[in-house]
């Protein structure tokens, strides 16, 4: 068993454009990466904040990126009213808009790549197949159990003549780990907890795993802050950035904003959506530093400036926590 990049992240700014003429050490670059797929919540906000407060702490810069891929659900409206949200709170980006749905290209390229490596194969599982085969806990991703892993070529000729398929990259019995800055220590051995993961669905559309590691090499992100939400699928990003030779970034995985107990806010969460949190706070710094407030950053909830927030804020509250209940 081999056991991947852990050590390798133990810093959380390092890498990136600009250096420090001093030290050496390159500024981070960072992302605000949302889904223009409604407007966004509190949690959203937390997470713009946090990706804005640790790249700026040390002179870096941000990249934005509109994440686009699933055509049904997003929505050019809700991308515009995400970059103003953004500028109404001062969260400035350095470089960008870039949008997923304009890097189809670059998707393709890096897809077929895997496939002339032997690395994919076509998977005709339905969603009802593999809910069958796996019943996840709560919490746990349902691991495929490698059904059309090894298919014939006649197999697949014949499925395919009813199905179209989706293509899955085959992963090794390998350790993929890494030291988040906030959740700690966090591993997963790819095949047992993991297992062989798509890359292409079987309308053609390209995977979330595969869009996001190529879009941070390609837009020379070094620091990825994101929702806790994500860390599980971390190891499969780290696989695919050892595929193709790409750095790893640095990762933060924030708690989550819950509206209820348990249940994490989402874009049907009206009341704590940008409009709701406009009307009731009345101005940025209100909003920011309540937000600073209950998640622990700042010692109070009181109204805070950005700037100030940034000479004052810390991460030790955060540390190993998953969830703060919103209020
Ligand atoms: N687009 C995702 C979201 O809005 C974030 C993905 C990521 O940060 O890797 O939740």
């Amino acid at each position: 068993m081999v056991a991947h990049d852990l050590g390798g992240q133990a810093h959380l700014l390092r890498g990136g454009a600009g250096t420090d003429c001093r030290t050496g050490a390159k500024a981070p670059v960072g992302r605000f990466a949302p889904s223009p797929t409604g407007r966004m919540h509190a949690g959203n906000v937390f997470a713009a904040l946090m990706a804005w407060l640790i790249a700026k702490r040390d002179g870096g810069s941000i990249v934005l990126r509109i994440e686009d891929l699933d055509e049904q659900r997003s929505k050019s409206a809700f991308a515009s009213a995400i970059m103003r949200d953004f500028e109404y709170l001062g969260f400035d980006w350095d470089r960008g808009p870039y949008y997923q749905s304009d890097r189809k290209n670059a998707y393709e390229e890096a897809y077929r790549d895997l496939e002339s490596r032997g690395l994919l194969y076509p998977c005709f599982c339905t969603r009802a197949d593999l809910h069958a085969a796996s019943a996840p806990h709560r919490g746990e991703k349902a691991v495929y159990p490698g059904t059309c892993r090894s298919l014939t070529a006649d197999e697949r000729i014949a499925r395919a003549k009813t199905r179209d398929p989706a293509m899955r990259l085959t992963v090794p019995a390998e350790v993929y780990g890494l030291n988040d800055a906030i959740q700690g220590t966090y591993r997963q051995n790819l095949a047992d907890e993991c297992g062989d993961f798509l890359v292409r669905r079987s309308d053609g559309a390209f995977a979330y795993q595969l869009a996001v590691v190529l879009d941070d090499a390609d837009q020379g992100v070094t620091t990825v802050v994101r929702g806790c939400d994500l860390l599980c699928s971390t190891p499969q990003q780290l696989y695919l950035q050892d595929l193709f030779g790409f750095e790893h970034p640095a990762y933060a995985h924030i708690p989550l904003i819950a509206g209820e107990p348990n249940r994490r806010l989402s874009k049907r969460d009206r009341d704590a959506d940008m409009e709701a949190l406009r009307a009731r706070f009345k101005t940025p710094e209100a909003l920011i530093g309540h937000l600073a407030g209950i998640t622990g950053i700042a010692d109070t909830c009181d109204a805070i400036a950005l700037d100030e927030l940034l000479q004052r804020f810390s991460l030790e509250a955060l540390r190993g926590t998953i969830q703060i209940q919103w209020r």
